[in-house]
Parts: structure tokens; C-alpha cells; sequence
């Protein structure tokens, strides 16, 4: 409806400038429609563990209803560096170094608009989650995206980011392993990409949200390379591997004059994250990870099975070394992403994600999430067979 007050648009600028998320769309068509497989979806087909549920159950229980430090739990923010020493080799300090969130998406709003004036040139690797360049936008910044293609496997190349760099880049957002593409970076990899950021003096936003779900090498992180810890801000969270996406419970970690600047923000904005999934969090890293590794064990044969029938079916997939999507390229089809994603719902009832929603490099591809059953794997590459057969 179109408001009746006169005058000029009563919304700002910056808000004007970015359009809601792509991936909408094709939830609303396919939310209206029976008999749906949907591989739309970007978030875990598991309930959370119940250790983790009945921890929260308790500090109900207990009547821990009150805010709780501006940056989180200590408890909680002392069990995320152990964990992050564990499984990364990264140390941090609790008092200082990090913050919890609501949500890794509240993680990189705050972190941007602690690194960001106007005009800064943030560069975005595409293809990749959807927020990036909107989030960048809104930080008052210009996202400056460089495009992945299939032919490096969707890893960023240095060249690349070469060509991006201006006198006016601040930031580089990395996302290893990615959303939509899957594709993991080594840590010979990144050194190339450090080596640059250092040259060139950048802040790294790398949001490692995906980092336990990696299938074939252990994660690398950026900020374990020598210089980058102290320009690298790390963005994490419980949504994926922890099975926690409606808990809205993320991390970050780094430098403590960055981490202490986005404090501010979280401080006014939010105050603290949900104090109950905050006592889950706690459970969920003292006694969970067992049930992550099974969990990422069953993406990871569900990976093996859908990328081998993407092949068998003629659609061209790279292997994905982490997350939980697959992103086959449709170019041989002759349609666009966009068509291509319209057409399978309506004829098929297959919900994937057009790949260029996520940017520059996306188009030709979709993304199937495989964070569902294998018996929905089986009927969708079906149903994806039928389809191509029919064009
Ligand atoms: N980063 C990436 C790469 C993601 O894919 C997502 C969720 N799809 C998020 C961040 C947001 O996660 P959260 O639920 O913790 O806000």
C-alpha cells in the first residue's frame, strides 16, 4: 500500500538503496504450493541436541531471566576460547576479544559499522550470503564484489584481489567454507590472500560460521596465519554446526580496540543476546560436539550421494569441501538461474535458490541445500532428472 502522507519519501537513503533478499521469492512461491521437497532452505534438518534444550530448560528452571553482560556470559565467552584454541589453534582473551551476539548476522552488522566510514570500499567475494553487500551498504561503505567462478573451484584468487584493492579499501569479507558454492580455502591458500591483506593494510572479516562442517581437510583460518590475527575479526555461531538457528546466538572474536568499538554498538542496539540460549551454549560446547560430528558426518555422506547424482543426471557439480550445499552449474540448459528455478518448482516441486542472488559469479548455478533426509535427496534428483529430460 502506498502511504497517503505527502512529501518526499519518508525512508533514508541508504535504505532505499537495497532491495530485499532474492531468496524470498521463491519461499513465498513455494510455501503456497503442496507436495514441496524444498532444498531451498540454508539451515540444519536436525532438532538441537536435547542436552543443549534441557540446559536452557534449567536456567528457566533456575529463574535466570535477567540480562546478562553486554558481551555475553562470561561462562560462555571462556568455553568459546577454549573451543576456539581446541579446534582452531586461536587464543583469545574472554575479557576483551570477544562478544556474543545475536546471531552471527548481528556479528557482521556490528563489525562493519565498527570498521566502516562513508565512502570506505569494502570488497566482497562472491558468490556468497546474501547480507554482505546490503550490510556494507547500510555501514554507510560501497561492497566492491569480486566473482568466484567454478573454474577455481570458488576459491579467491590472489590476482583477483588485486584488481579489487583501491586507496580506499578498508575491509575484505571472506566465507570459507561458503555459502552457496561449498568451496573451502587451504591455509597455503590463504597465506597468498594474507599476504596481500598485509601489503595493503586491510581488516579481514572472515565469517567461519561454517568452519565444523568441513568434509575432506580440517578448517584453515586466516587469522592463523603470522599477521593476521591482529587484522582479522572472526565471525561464528551455533546456527549451523550446533543445529541452534532459531536460539539467534552467534560470536566474534579479534582485536580487542575492534571488538571493544563493536561493544558499543551491541550495547545500544541489542544490550545482550537471549540469556537462555546463552546457558544452552554453554551445554552445547561442553558436552555437544559429539553430536556435531555426527551430524557433520551425515552431511558429508549426503554430500557424497547428491554431488555423484548431480553428475549421473548431467548437471556438472564441483565438489564442495564444506557447508552444506551444492551448487551445480545449469549453463548447459540454456536457461537462466532465475528460469531455471521457476520452471523446477512449478513443473517439479523442487525449491532450490537461483545462484545469481548471491552475486557476481552465481549466475549459471543453484543452490541445493542437502541439509535434508536422503530420502528427499533421492525424490528431488528424481524429479531434477525428469526435468531436464523434459527440456
Ligand atoms: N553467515 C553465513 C555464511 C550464513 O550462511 C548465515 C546463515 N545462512 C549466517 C552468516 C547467519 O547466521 P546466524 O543464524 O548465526 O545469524
Amino acid at each position: 500500500m502506498t502511504s497517503k502522507v505527502k512529501g518526499n519519501i519518508r525512508t533514508s537513503k541508504l535504505v532505499n538503496e537495497i532491495q530485499p533478499s532474492g531468496i524470498r521469492k521463491f519461499f513465498d512461491l513455494a510455501s503456497s504450493m503442496d507436495n514441496i521437497i524444498s532444498l531451498g532452505v540454508g539451515e540444519p534438518d536436525f532438532v538441537t541436541p536435547w542436552a543443549t534444550r534441557e540446559a536452557c530448560i534449567s536456567s528457566l528452571e533456575r529463574g535466570y531471566t535477567a540480562y546478562t553482560a553486554n558481551a555475553g556470559l562470561l561462562e560462555l565467552r571462556v568455553e568459546i576460547c577454549e573451543y576456539m584454541k581446541k579446534q582452531f589453534q586461536l587464543s583469545y582473551d574472554p575479557k576483551n576479544e570477544i562478544i556474543v551476539t545475536v546471531g552471527a548476522s548481528e556479528a557482521l552488522d556490528i563489525a562493519l559499522r565498527a570498521i566502516v566510514d562513508p565512502g570506505d570500499e569494502v570488497i566482497v567475494v562472491e558468490p556468497t550470503f546474501v547480507s554482505y553487500a546490503p550490510l556494507v551498504t547500510l555501514a554507510g561503505g560501497k561492497s566492491v564484489s569480486v566473482g568466484t567462478t567454478v573454474e577455481t573451484n570458488f576459491k579467491l584468487t590472489p590476482d583477483q584481489l588485486l584488481k579489487a584493492i583501491t586507496p580506499r579499501t578498508k575491509a575484505i569479507m571472506l566465507s570459507f567454507p561458503n555459502n552457496p558454492t561449498g568451496a573451502t580455502m587451504t591455509k597455503e591458500e590463504l597465506e597468498a590472500i594474507a599476504k596481500i591483506v598485509e601489503e595493503h593494510n586491510l581488516i579481514v572479516l572472515s565469517d567461519e560460521i561454517y568452519a565444523e562442517l568441513s568434509y575432506d581437510n580440517k578448517h584453515a583460518s586466516i587469522a592463523n596465519i603470522e599477521g593476521m590475527k591482529e587484522r582479522t575479526i572472526i565471525i561464528s555461531g551455533f546456527s549451523k554446526a550446533f543445529a541452534m538457528t532459531g536460539w539467534r546466538l552467534g560470536f566474534v572474536t579479534g582485536p580487542s580496540d575492534i571488538v571493544s568499538a563493536m561493544l558499543k554498538i551491541h550495547q545500544y542496539t541489542l544490550m545482550c543476546a537471549p540469556t537462555m540460549a546463552q546457558y544452552a551454549a554453554v551445554e552445547a560446547l561442553q558436552t555437544g560436539m559429539e553430536d556435531v560430528n555426527k551430524m557433520v558426518q551425515s552431511y558429508k555422506q549426503r554430500r557424497n550421494y547428491f554431488v555423484k547424482s548431480f553428475e549421473e543426471i548431467g548437471l556438472p557439480c564441483h565438489v564442495p569441501g564444506g557447508a552444506f550445499y551444492a551448487f551445480p552449474s545449469i549453463k548447459d540448459t540454456g536457461l537462466t538461474s532465475e528460469q531455471f528455478a521457476e520452471q523446477l518448482l512449478i513443473s517439479e516441486r523442487v525449491a532450490v535458490v537461483p545462484g545469481h542472488v548471491f552475486g557476481s559469479g552465481g549466475e549459471g548455478h543453484i543452490r541445493c541445500s542437502y541439509a535434508t533426509s536422503l530420502d528427499n535427496l533421492k525424490e528431488a534428483v528424481t524429479r531434477i532428472g525428469r526435468f531436464l529430460e523434459k527440456l
